[in-house]
């Protein structure tokens, strides 16, 4: 923005020198830096007549100029103030939309056992060929089984061969909240439209939330149409199969089975193994086969839950300064009351780790402000004492301040569920835990 500012600045000091004064005034004065795009400088101007005035009159002076001061600019426009909003709004929705996949999951990390071979595999060839193989696709399983992992895998697939393609990844109760805010009377607008008719692939994780929901399957309904008539790429991930799922209108239902549905089951007792040595690689955990395995077989219906524990033991081991083995792995998985911990001390080490962190001090942690920069840090901070010390959540409240527990058990969620979807935050989580370690 200021970059933007300073350039027109210099830009107009050289010009001035250039033109008559009267010209100047009239018009080069009015108009204003937008901002810089790429290789492009955006002006504002108050009107069409500047606009064109300057188009014919000064656009070859204006370009030269900005070249000169700034090599990096290739071009110039003017637009009016509201197509330079509409700009500037398209600029940063298309920048989001390429956020909307986590990096995070990818194909490569995604272990292949006998549970997942066939999603994994369809999953991978829609990747390869989009819109082209199946569409939609659908996925269902249960919990913690790796739909999520797979679409944003897809995501990043697409997005390495094939940039031009156009993908978002978005959760269906995301969907709704953008349908809400984009309402108009009964309609969605048109620029909600445009974002979601415009894709090349588009993946809804977790269908299920909008069953009974008649507006969001409306509009999901036409969306769907829009895309598929289109030969866009569908995908959609659900906790049961299409049919099995209450309330969800019998049209999106049988739509979802004009493509191909494919199933995720729990994994065996190797490919869990197999990927826990997989998250700790990644996370560069190291950890006897024992400790791998006693964990493996004490978590067997859901990934995150394996992982969870992972993230634990850690957290134990170098609390403890101890080597990720068996004993380890059993202690750390008993409830911290049963633990060697001193439980106290720990928690006061988080709050200030956490609390010199953000920049706040611990009483902002236990206290009531509200604003983000406090309120944020405060939710990490009863996240990592459950998660680090399984204390429970009654007397986490307590010892935030006295707060309900309610408090503390949305907060620990609201986190859970933002580790999954941001790569920032679960990065900072992690350098948060590692940081609780080590000292
Ligand atoms: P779901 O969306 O089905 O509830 P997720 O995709 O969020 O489950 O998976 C939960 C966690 O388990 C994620 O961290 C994911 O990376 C991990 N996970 C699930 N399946 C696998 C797998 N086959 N290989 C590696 N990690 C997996
Ligand atoms: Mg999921």
């Amino acid at each position: 923005m200021i970059e933007a500012v300073k350039l027109w600045n210099n830009i107009s000091n050289v010009i001035q020198k250039d033109i008559t004064n009267i010209s100047f005034q009239t018009f080069i004065f009015p108009i204003q830096a937008g901002f810089i795009d790429g290789s492009c400088l955006y002006l504002e101007s108050p009107n069409e007549v500047t606009s064109n005035l300057v188009n014919s009159k000064y656009m070859g002076l204006i370009t030269k100029t900005a070249r000169e001061i700034d090599s990096n600019i290739k071009s110039v426009q003017i637009l009016l103030p509201n197509e330079l909003e509409n700009l500037r709004n398209t600029l940063k929705e298309s920048k989001e939309e390429k956020n909307s996949v986590n990096k995070k999951y990818t194909f490569e990390n995604f272990v292949v056992g006998n549970n997942n071979r066939f999603v994994y595999t369809v999953a991978l060839a829609v990747a390869e060929q989009p819109a082209e193989v199946y569409n939609p696709l659908f996925i269902y399983g249960g919990v913690g089984l790796g739909k999520t992992h797979l679409l944003h895998a897809i995501g990043n697939f697409v997005q390495e061969f094939k940039p031009d393609v156009k993908v978002k990844y978005v959760t269906a109760e995301a969907f709704m909240n953008d349908l809400i805010k984009n309402l108009q009377g009964k309609e969605a607008s048109s620029a909600f439209r445009n974002r979601y008719r415009n894709l090349d692939v588009l993946m809804i994780d977790d269908i299920q939330f909008i069953a009974g929901k008649q507006a969001t399957q409306e509009e999901f309904f036409h969306t769907f149409n829009a895309l598929h008539e289109l030969g866009k790429q569908i995908i959609i991930t659900c906790d049961r199969q299409p049919n099995e799922v209450e309330h969800l209108e019998a049209r999106l239902s049988s739509r979802f089975q004009w493509g191909l549905i494919a199933d995720i089951q729990s994994p065996d007792i190797e490919t869990r193994i197999a990927i826990l040595k997989k998250k700790a690689e990644i996370a560069k955990i190291e950890a006897s086969d024992e400790a791998f395995t006693y964990i493996a077989e004490k978590f067997h219906s859901n990934i995150r839950e394996l992982e969870g524990a992972l993230t634990k033991i850690r957290a134990f081991a170098s609390m403890n300064k101890r080597k990720i083995d068996l004993s380890v792995a059993k202690e750390a998985l008993v409830d911290a009351k049963a633990k060697d911990v001193d439980v106290e001390a720990s928690c006061d080490r988080i709050l200030n780790i956490v609390s010199s962190h953000y920049g706040i001090t611990v009483s902002d942690l236990k206290g009531v402000k509200r604003s983000r920069g406090v309120s944020e840090p405060r939710q990490i901070a009863m996240y990592l004492v459950r998660e680090i010390l399984s204390m429970p959540f009654a007397s986490i409240g307590k010892t935030f301040g006295g707060k309900d527990h309610t408090t503390v058990i949305h907060a620990y969620n609201k986190v859970s569920s933002a580790v999954q979807n941001s790569p920032r935050l679960a990065t900072e989580i992690s350098d948060l835990i590692k940081m609780i370690d080590i000292n």
